[in-house]
């Protein structure tokens, strides 16, 4: 069945990405519900996310704020004048009967997001960044009487979305990948959604086509839904490319339709058509105003746009030193970035701080790198700096400040209280040292001996001797330094 390669390098895939990014505003687009995930169904309702006659929308004033950042920092123009539209189709988790969208006036235009496929850097085009309302959602699974019923739960009727529409740029399913993820960790980074795919706060739909190598014209284009992780995106891109060159080289037509990724069978199928009516009907939505953008309004949220991980990036690489790889950490997760500069900056110790960040922080709060909230942090930035500095300083060790971090995750409390606590503060004073070392010479001759023979491997097994007596507080290198003079 798989093409052979040699024909599938006679065509090229063309793909446009639209995905759909859940804003997150407290409350909903058009009621003040709300949006909070995982509340008892439809609790978070009203009449106007219920759909119910006479109620009225207002336009959320904060949704829009998100919307613009996100269109901003997509280098999108913002249209001074935007509109809300109806689009009109029936589906049981639509009480009103249509969905308020925008259509032919969207927010934003023209935009543009910077890949990197093969080494080289390249822009995708943004067609448009428009603001919608989420439906609810049918629940088909998980009741007693679920083989007879569906259920509706509404609380996710009338949650802001944006939908980012990108132009048929990308060419292959590697491509696509690496745009949604920037994509992604743009909106982390902006802090307008949590981008949590399981939950639906992100979710792709693909424009699809093939071409022979060399032609203008675009081929027949499938649209594939419900890639709802990034492996089914780059799966089923691939596979709907195989297919569609497989039945062109078998002398078919591809026909315009939807199809639905199915990751058990791991293929697309068409849904059938009537399941999928295109024609929307759309038109304008009569209870609100055009959207206008005064210069101010626009003015104060690009001031409000943070640096942007890209600028970020070649600072904190030009500021800090830092690796490439330590720096694209801290500008995948803001707060990361945030937490580090502000450690390094009390600490005066970069090194030490990126490491610490990097690494035993995120250790202790993994979620932190998948975007999770900040709060799982209990630490803050002035108690880090505390702790990088006792370890500069030699009043602690490595080793002894990974308890004392944990320590300080659970307890609240500054790295000097649990020291003081535990009495961890580590052995610097040479004569306590010496003290020690001593001790484990008159007890071991035989080891002396066999170190004063030429055995110098021995001094190893002294300085765990002294690591145990002194129950890991010594300082390592002050014990080697003691337990040589001592020996030798
Ligand atoms: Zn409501």
């Amino acid at each position: 069945m798989p093409v052979a390669t040699a024909v599938r390098t006679k065509y090229e895939a063309v793909i446009g990405l639209e995905v759909h990014v859940q804003l997150l505003t407290k409350s909903k687009i058009f009621c003040s519900c709300s949006t909070r995930f995982g509340d008892p169904p439809n609790s978070n309702t009203c009449p106007v996310c219920l759909g119910l006659p006479g109620a009225l929308p207002v336009l959320n004033r904060e949704a829009v704020t998100m919307a613009m950042k996100a269109a901003l920092a997509l280098n999108c123009t913002i249209n001074r004048q935007s509109r809300f539209a109806r689009k009109n189709y029936f589906y049981p988790d639509l009480p009103k009967g249509y969905q308020i969208s925008q259509y032919d006036e969207p927010l934003a235009e023209e935009g543009y997001l910077e890949i990197e496929a093969g080494g080289a850097r390249r822009r995708i085009g943004i067609t448009r960044v428009h603001l919608e309302e989420d439906a609810g959602k049918s629940l088909h699974e998980g009741f007693p009487d679920s083989a007879e019923k569906s259920y509706i739960d509404l609380n996710r009727s009338g949650v802001p979305l944006i939908e980012v529409v990108s132009e048929p740029d990308l060419r292959t399913p590697e491509e696509a990948y690496d745009y949604l993820t920037r994509l992604k960790t743009l909106m982390l980074y902006l802090e307008v959604s949590d981008c949590n795919m399981e939950e639906g706060s992100l979710r792709c739909d693909a424009n699809v086509s093939v071409r022979p190598v060399g032609a203008n014209e675009f081929g027949v284009k499938t649209e594939v839904k419900n890639l709802n992780s990034f492996k089914f995106l780059q799966k089923a891109l691939a596979y709907e490319i195989e297919r569609q060159v497989e039945v062109i080289e078998g002398g078919g037509k591809i026909h315009q339709e939807t199809r639905l990724w199915d990751s058990r069978e791991q293929r697309t199928y068409g849904m059938r058509s009537k399941e999928f009516a295109h024609d929307y009907r759309y038109f304008p939505e009569p209870d609100l105003l055009p959207l206008v953008i005064s210069d101010e309004w626009k003015e104060e949220v690009r001031r409000s746009l943070p640096e942007l991980p890209e600028a970020r990036r070649e600072r904190l690489q030009r500021e800090y030193g830092l690796p490439e790889a330590g720096a694209r950490l801290f500008t995948d997760v803001k707060f990361l970035g945030d937490t580090f500069e502000k450690v390094a900056k009390i600490s005066g110790h970069p090194k030490l701080a990126a490491d610490w960040v990097a690494n035993e922080v995120v250790h202790l709060a993994p979620k932190i790198k998948v975007g999770a909230a900040s709060d799982l942090v209990t630490v803050s930035p002035e108690n880090l700096a505390e702790l990088v500095t006792l370890i500069a300083n030699g009043t602690i060790s490595g080793k002894m400040a990974k308890d004392i971090l944990a320590e300080m995750f659970t307890s609240g409390k500054r790295a000097s209280e649990v020291i003081a606590e535990k009495g961890l503060a580590q052995i610097a004073d040479p004569e306590a040292i010496a003290k020690v070392v001593r001790e484990i010479m008159a007890a071991n001759p035989k080891q002396v001996e066999q170190y004063r023979s030429g055995k110098t491997a021995t001094l190893g097994w002294f300085v765990g001797q002294v690591m145990k007596a002194t129950r890991g507080q010594a300082n390592p290198q002050l014990v080697q330094d003691v337990l040589k003079k001592g020996l030798g």
